[in-house]
């Protein structure tokens, strides 16, 4: 039988082993670490590994240390938050996230006996960075599949969703919610007289002026074409149609550079309060009420708001 000679493990390894004494003084630094913090293990040998890196808390790892020597089972040690014990740079070249390489650290009884144990630094950057540039693209997925790409504002489906946890959030808070459906007086002739771009522009265009009229907590998505819906949250009704109102009177101000010279575009707007014990339990019947308040609208003199009854 052969004896693996443990001077070529520890050289060959590809983690950084430590060996430290009871009082924490280095009594092994192998090839790995040398190589990759430039520190020589004749350098650090016989020296407090707390002195010598002073970012280490002393009083957490002699604590986990004592616990492996008693229990004589290795153990794993949290270094967190910054996830490293011996700062190490990075060496990624592409999309970098950490400054250092992220550790995982096992504490091995080594030799209980003279009291030794054994750290074991295994470089972990890569999972973790994998799992953040994971965790970002699904985010991004989520992003994609609720929202519409062309006004970067939700989609009816999301709405659907989101709609029915407001109505839980708005029963157990007591709160408000009103519902306003908008849509741009003929645009047809936008489209007609300019072209399809110009009518994207104004879509997109009136798009952001929504998101910049409405709190962080309301939801405003596209419905369709240039039919825009948006969920008001916590705000009483006499707000809601206020808000609308304003909405009107700001889309008529506005002014849409084309090459022809501006354009002006108006909306109108039809509003209606979700009330429970009318509408049930979802959003359906205040949406057909707000529908028909725009049709009201449309039906007057348009550039105008009606509220439901
Ligand atoms: P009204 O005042 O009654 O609303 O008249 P309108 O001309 O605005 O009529 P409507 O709301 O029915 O017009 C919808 C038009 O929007 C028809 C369609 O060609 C156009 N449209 C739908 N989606 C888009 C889009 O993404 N871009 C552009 N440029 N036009 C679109
Ligand atoms: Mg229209
Ligand atoms: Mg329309």
């Amino acid at each position: 039988m052969l004896t693996i000679n443990q001077n070529i493990i520890s050289s060959t390894i590809n983690n950084g082993l430590i060996i430290l004494n009871e009082n924490l003084e280095i009594c092994a630094w192998n090839k790995w670490l040398e190589i990759r913090t430039h520190i020589k293990e004749e350098d650090v040998l016989g020296k407090n590994i707390c002195e010598e890196f002073d970012y280490i808390n002393e009083k957490k790892l002699k604590r986990k240390i004592n616990s492996v020597l008693v229990t004589k089972n290795p153990s794993f040690y949290s270094v967190d938050p910054h996830k490293y014990l011996i700062k190490i740079e990075s060496n990624s070249v592409v999309d970098k996230i950490f400054d250092y390489v992220q550790q995982d650290i096992t504490i091995i009884p080594y030799d209980v006996e003279k009291k030794l144990v054994c750290l074991y630094i295994y470089d972990n950057t890569e999972l973790h960075e994998s799992n953040i540039k994971l965790k970002a693209l699904n985010e991004t997925l989520k992003d994609l599949s609720n929202k519409d790409p062309m006004t970067n504002t939700y989609n009816r489906r999301y709405f659907s969703e989101i709609s029915q946890k407001y109505i839980t959030l708005s029963k157990r808070n007591n709160h408000n919610l009103s519902i306003l459906i908008l849509d741009i007086d003929y645009f047809k002739k936008i489209n007609d007289s300019h072209g399809h771009n110009v009518g994207d522009k104004v879509i997109i265009t009136l798009a952001d002026c929504l998101k910049s009229y409405v709190r962080e907590s309301d939801i405003v998505s596209r419905f369709g074409g240039e039919e825009f819906v948006i969920l008001l949250y916590d705000v009483s009704e006499k707000s809601a149609s206020q808000i609308a109102e304003n909405i009107r009177k700001n889309i008529e101000k506005l002014d849409i550079e084309t090459d022809e010279g501006n354009i002006n575009f108006t909306v109108s707007i039809g509003v209606a309060h979700y009330d429970e014990i009318r509408d049930d339990k979802n959003l359906d019947k205040t949406l057909t009420r707000a529908d028909h308040a725009l049709y009201e609208a449309k039906n007057s003199t348009r550039n105008t708001i009606r509220i439901a009854d």
